[in-house]
């Protein structure tokens, strides 16, 4: 077949055109890898990805309409429940093992060897037998073994799709047998837009895209979560509390320290997170480059302090939060790490 001839902009995916493209054409000319390895930060889309194509591969359709989304094979694979495309993950790990305890950290050799039983079997109602592994970074030491020998010797009929975060930090010996499949944020603008098309609101959809990053898959995830939402709002508000006060923010950062030390690491890391987007965004306002704030929601108080301040002195703040980090990376104490923060952030004028 012609491959100029093969239409490729049918899949129900936003962005990642170069991704849809590959992997269509496979499925359309039945040249299809035994092994793919889609990589991209959290959230980019990753699992949609694959799962498209493992629709496209066992859909019921003629070939130029798959995925049809419409026929019982796409709708069972949507459900978990098509016989031929098995997914397994830490979470479906987690969901298996009655004890949530640390091995649940790492896919296990149990979990490969599930992977490796379930493409021994010939396929039930498609062409293909299909495997998708997520967390390939979390795979554990024992488990690459057994993980690469599924690899070596893949059954004709058996296609395996692993999902990582980085390529470069998985052994050579998993990423030469598979076709990479890289992807990369897509643009802001395409964001807001496909999320206008699913009925959000035009200035939420903009401050969901530019919370995200071009991370498709988390700005759906977003859109549904409006306590999420919420939380990022009283966290903004508290803040720029801070950021405005010095009494506030000192008062705010002894909070932090107690919650830091009773185990809630996470949510502090959080909020300094906030804090350096929302000093880079006051940093980004002084320069006169407003349009690349991330926080929009709060421009207009943004822009009325980032006046009052020099670029060195915001850009010393922003040093400060990640100094902070650090500090408690390395076990500083939290009080310490997180007082000496605050005090080196500009006074406000
Ligand atoms: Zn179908």
């Amino acid at each position: 077949m012609e491959a100029a001839a093969i239409p490729s902009g049918t899949w129900p995916i936003t962005g990642h055109e170069n991704a849809v493209d590959q992997l269509s054409r496979a499925v359309q000319s039945g040249r299809v890898n035994h092994a793919y390895l889609f990589t991209g930060p959290d959230g980019i889309g990753r699992r949609t990805v694959a799962r498209t194509f493992a629709r496209a591969l066992v859909c019921q359709a003629d070939q130029a309409s798959r995925p049809c989304g419409q026929c019982s094979a796409c709708r069972r694979v949507l459900d978990g429940v098509f016989p031929d495309v098995t997914t397994l993950s830490l979470e479906t790990q987690q969901a298996a093992s009655e004890r949530r305890d640390s091995r649940n950290t790492v896919i296990s050799i149990e979990t490969i060897r599930e992977l490796r039983s379930s493409v021994s079997l010939r396929p039930m109602e498609s062409d293909w037998r299909v495997a998708i592994l997520e967390d390939v970074d979390r795979v554990s030491r024992d488990a690459y073994d057994a993980l690469l020998k599924t690899l070596e010797e893949p059954p004709s009929y058996v296609v395996l799709l692993l999902i990582a975060t980085e390529f470069a930090a998985l052994p050579e010996t998993i990423r030469s047998r598979c076709r990479h499949i890289s992807l990369e944020p897509i643009p802001r603008a395409l964001v807001a837009e496909t999320l206008v098309k699913h009925g959000v609101k035009s200035d939420q959809a903009d401050l969901i895209a530019r919370l995200t990053r071009g991370r498709i898959a988390r700005a759906f995830d977003l859109t549904a979560d409006p306590e999420a939402l919420e939380q990022r709002r009283t966290a903004v508000e508290t803040s720029l509390e801070m950021i405005g006060d010095p009494l506030a923010a000192l008062a705010e950062a002894r909070r932090m320290a107690d919650i830091y030390r009773r185990g809630q690491r996470d949510q502090v890391q959080q909020q300094i997170d906030l804090l350096v987007g929302l000093w880079r965004d006051l940093l980004l306002c002084a320069a006169g480059r407003p349009d690349d704030v991330t926080n929009i929601d709060v421009i207009d108080r943004l822009a009325g302090a980032g006046q009052s301040w020099s670029l060195n002195d915001i850009q010393a703040a922003v040093e400060s939060c990640y100094q902070a980090l650090h500090d408690l990376s390395v076990n500083v104490q939290p009080r310490l790490a997180l007082n000496t923060m605050v005090v080196q952030w500009p006074e406000p004028r």
